[in-house]
């Protein structure tokens, strides 16, 4: 394994019955760096530097909003704002202004959490194709899932390469894992919608009252908490 993520959270989280084990994963990831951010070990010199230059998003802000630490956020804040302001000059220079419209219509976008998830997030791509490659027992383990979330399914196909020598046979089970999965969600979608109809009401759902929650999960992924 190049790429030194460890394949734990993969075994953990690659099983049947959810709509995209990489947004599990990516959770986590999401869940545990939410938590450090409102740490104060996360205040040394190299972080506060990084908060400063790139901020959080708003999914982010809200995330770490929900959970206990309202001191650190508000210590996150100030060195983010005293960065913001300083980048706020007083002018009646109209170019000037417009270049000022610019940072700041997109400042609240950059945000240290994404940066680090994005960054991880290529390696599990990576790893998860080298592990088709090199571990057996890998194969199974992913063909038992049910196939991913459209973003995320796109992502795997891009670092197909890194499956090496396995990878014409990684694509093909992966565009067939995901064909499956989306028809099987397309008819429980059907049978969502028939049982709108009063003379259905007596047919059993089989699991189909949640196809829609699922069909928008795949569309979008499922969001961090
Ligand atoms: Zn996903
Ligand atoms: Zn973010």
């Amino acid at each position: 394994m190049h790429y030194h993520i460890g394949n734990m959270l993969i075994y953990q989280e690659f099983k049947p019955g959810c709509e995209c084990p990489l947004c599990r994963i990516r959770n986590i990831l999401e869940n545990r760096l939410a938590e450090q951010y409102l740490n104060d070990a996360v205040m040394e010199d190299d972080q506060r530097k990084k908060v400063n230059e790139r901020g959080f998003c708003a999914h982010h802000t809200q995330m770490m909003l929900a959970r206990k630490n309202k001191l650190s956020l508000a210590l996150q804040h100030v060195t983010r704002i005293t960065t913001l302001k300083a980048k706020l000059e007083v002018t009646d220079n109209v170019k000037l202004a417009l270049k000022q419209a610019e940072y700041f219509a997109h400042c609240g976008e950059t945000c240290v959490i994404c940066d680090s998830v994005e960054d991880s997030m290529v390696r599990y791509y990576k790893t998860i194709a080298e592990m088709y490659d090199g571990e057996p027992k890998f194969k199974d383990v992913l063909l038992k899932t049910n196939g991913f979330c459209l973003e995320h399914y796109a992502a795997l196909l891009a670092h197909a390469k890194y499956a090496h020598g396995s990878n014409r046979s990684y694509v093909y089970d992966l565009s067939k894992l995901q064909k499956k999965a989306m028809n099987d969600l397309l008819e429980d979608l059907y049978k969502f919608c028939s049982k709108h109809d009063y003379r259905n009401a007596n047919v059993p759902w089989e699991g189909a009252e949640t196809a829609l929650l699922r069909a928008v999960q795949r569309l979008h992924g499922e969001e961090a908490k």
